[in-house]
């Protein structure tokens, strides 16, 4: 199942504890309003049925009785009977049909029909052997209409309740959590873009809280990562110029040697040797420069609308001649659609061709072919330089454009220092296009490049 979000579960969270509380109060309250209802409802009618008795008067032997007694007050029905339940005067509500015994001064709940009465029953002496009982009658279920309002309404108020903390709840915590978002899409970024110099940069604001301070530590710490790199960069880009000098020393004092007449076939071999592993120092030299300088920003490069079609048939006229210097076998193959334009960086182009032809002749057969596609739609360039050598596994295909990855240790030397596919994939996305490849293990490689034809990075 997939995880749910912090949003969610501190929502869940909240809702919960809200309907608990929403409940216990609503359940106390209403328990309390009920009996408190209930018994206003008694005091009223015991209270109503003992001040009737001032209407009552008896003059010259005949009970006189005022007009108020008729009068039903507060939903209080006022009736009067003899000693022997006999029924005077007064009122008796509708639907009230019992005719309970007289329980003098103790009100009682009787149920008649469908409706709970409280009835309430008083004697009262006129006279020496004259004694009347006053009953005060009243709907209990009328009482309790009330109540039942408030709890309707109690529950109608107890979903809204819950339906507003969630969507407040929600929200506060989508705001509250924004900045961790933030910090999420931040370290995406600088993933993807291997780019240290982006910030949070969320504790600028007004915000001083927990999350505001993480943004900050955490931008320190970016901070702290991008001086370091920096000043790795710096490294590599002033040791590999610093090694250029020396080796071109190096280099020309074996051409100088290798003048010279005196030497025996020993020493020449020797000599050689050297010429040859400076000559590939030189080369790992320039890529590494070349690599410490787009990773500061500092390579430059110039596009221009050029015949790539043209280009791609000098590279490859190139690298045949020198496969067969190297004395290889290998068939160079160009099928190149004619007079494609883009706007590319001549030398850069050049490159990019090179390191790809190279290495599908170093990695290829012996007599193998190589051939090298270039098609265009009009919008993209898509080139291909396919193979049938030793072909890469599976598991290496992410790692080849690792700097100073090779897949296959066995071959080392020759130049082949592991910086050619990193320098190739910069070059290929500085020009806003993409490369990958598609191997498989001994059957050979096919490494696709497509640049658009406008260049928009300019
Ligand atoms: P290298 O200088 O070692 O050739 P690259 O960066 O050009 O370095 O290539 C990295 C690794 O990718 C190589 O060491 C090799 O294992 C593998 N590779 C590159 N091109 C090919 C190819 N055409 N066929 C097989 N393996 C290749």
């Amino acid at each position: 199942m997939k995880q749910m979000s912090l949003k969610i579960k501190l929502t869940l969270l909240y809702t919960f504890f809200m309907i608990l509380v929403t409940c216990a109060a609503l359940g106390i309250l209403l328990s309390l309003s009920s009996r408190e209802i209930l018994s206003a409802t008694q005091t009223k009618l015991e209270k109503r049925v003992q001040a009737s008795a001032d209407y009552l008067k008896l003059a010259d032997g005949e009970l006189e009785i005022d007009s108020e007694f008729y009068t039903v007050s507060q939903d209080i029905y006022l009736s009067l009977y003899d000693e022997n339940l006999y029924f005077l005067y007064g009122k008796i509500p509708y639907g009230f049909n019992a005719l309970p015994q007289i329980e003098d001064g103790r009100t009682r709940t009787i149920r008649d029909g469908d409706i709970d009465w409280y009835v309430y029953d008083m004697s009262f002496r006129l006279a020496e052997n004259y004694t009347v009982y006053i009953r005060g009658v009243t709907s209990l279920t009328d009482a309790e209409e009330g109540y039942m309002v408030t709890t309707r309404f109690a529950l109608i108020l107890l979903p809204v309740l819950i339906v507003l903390t969630a969507v407040i709840g929600y929200r506060f915590t989508r705001r509250t959590l924004l900045p961790v978002k933030e910090i999420t899409r931040t370290v995406r970024e600088i993933r993807a873009d291997a780019d240290l110099s982006r910030r949070v940069g969320l504790h600028t604001g007004h915000r001083q809280d927990e999350i505001s301070e993480l943004a900050a530590t955490f931008d320190e710490m970016l901070g702290e990562l991008d001086q370091v790199f920096q000043r790795e960069k710096q490294f590599t880009s002033d040791v590999s110029h610093e090694l250029r000098t020396p080796i071109s020393v190096i280099l020309a004092q074996c051409g100088t040697c290798l003048e010279m007449d005196d030497l025996t076939e020993e020493q020449r071999k020797q000599i050689r040797v050297i010429e040859k592993k400076a000559k590939e120092m030189a080369a790992m030299t320039a890529q590494l420069l070349f690599l410490s300088r787009a990773d500061q920003g500092r390579q430059p490069w110039n596009p221009e609308r050029l015949n790539l079609s043209e280009l791609t048939q000098v590279a490859v006229e190139e690298q045949q001649f020198l496969a067969k210097e190297q004395g290889r076998r290998t068939e160079i193959v160009c099928r190149c659609q004619p007079d494609i334009y883009a706007e590319v960086d001549e030398t850069l182009y050049l490159r990019l061709l090179e390191n790809l032809i190279s290495n599908a002749v170093y990695y290829g057969k012996e007599d193998g072919r190589v051939e090298i596609f270039l098609e265009s739609d009009g919008r993209r360039v898509r080139g291909r330089v396919t193979d049938d050598g030793i072909g890469i596994a599976p598991e290496n295909l992410e790692r080849i454009w690792e700097r100073f990855y090779r897949a296959d240790t066995s071959r080392t030397g020759e130049g082949h220092s592991g910086l050619g596919l990193s320098v190739v994939r910069w070059i290929v996305r500085t020009h806003g296009g993409e490369i990958y490849v598609k191997s498989r293990l001994g059957e050979g490689s096919t490494f696709i490049f497509e640049i658009p034809v406008k260049n928009e990075k300019k």
